[in-house]
């Protein structure tokens, strides 16, 4: 948990919510913007509250405000859209504690289930079933220092890895992080870029690296911007 006082004042929002409910900041059915699933209708489930506080965060809204509802509620509405794809998302999802058993469920009913997570927690305990795309929390998002760099030991194969670069900085960062941990021959690597730098630079330092890199464009934003109602 963050040594920031406002921060953990946020996350001990968590603390008053009862076994048996999360706290949700907004459940709807949408375009996947990002990730090997971009472009497919899926259903978001944004849990609210996250203990990190990165520089470029497109979802500072759910931060500190959400709805109680029992896991029962969540599941039946997320089902109730009849859509095959669903992602868990936040937020941190995985500051919930029941988020595990509601991924379990999903996976239980014949959903696909994606869960986005900063990379900053415990992904050991998720169901098996479950595709997680991962953080890596590059130099400038200011949190790098949050990286738990155990998970790596815990992704599957059929997992991704996410960087998001914002500088040159962080794209020699990422490149580094990938040569050290050999993330591309194990996993799915997405690069995608903050919104404003520039994409061809992105593309020209992926092309020169040589790395095996899946480039990716946040399509909701260029959907929905401002608004950017996508994951
Ligand atoms: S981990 Fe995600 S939700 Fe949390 S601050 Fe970073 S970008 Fe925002």
């Amino acid at each position: 948990m963050s040594a920031n006082p406002k921060i953990s004042h946020r996350v001990a929002l968590l603390e008053s919510v009862p076994t048996g409910e999360l706290l949700i900041h907004e459940l709807y059915r949408s375009i996947q913007g990002e990730s090997t699933f971009a472009g497919l209708p899926c259903v978001f489930v944004r849990t609210s509250v996250c203990d990190l506080r990165c520089s470029w965060c497109d979802t500072p809204h759910a931060f500190n405000k959400g709805v109680r509802m029992t896991r029962t509620e969540v599941l039946a509405q997320t089902l109730a859209f009849d859509c095959p794809l669903i992602e868990i998302t936040g937020g941190e999802p995985l500051l919930q504690r029941e988020v595990l058993p509601l991924m379990t469920s999903l996976c239980d009913a014949g959903k696909t289930v994606l869960l986005e997570t900063s990379g900053a927690h415990d992904i050991s305990v998720v169901d098996l079933r479950v595709r997680i795309i991962m953080d890596l929390k590059c130099p400038d998002s200011g949190e790098c220092e949050r990286n738990l760099w155990a998970n790596l030991a815990h992704l599957k194969p059929s997992d991704e890895i996410k960087f998001v670069v914002a500088s040159r900085r962080d794209w020699d960062w990422a490149a580094d992080t990938v040569r050290q941990h050999h993330l591309d021959t194990r996993f799915t690597v997405l690069v995608s870029a903050v919104f404003g730098l520039t994409l061809r630079d992105l593309a020209d330092w992926v092309l020169a690296s040589q790395l095996n890199l899946r480039m990716q464009l946040q399509m909701h934003k260029f959907i929905w911007e401002p608004t950017a109602r996508g994951v």
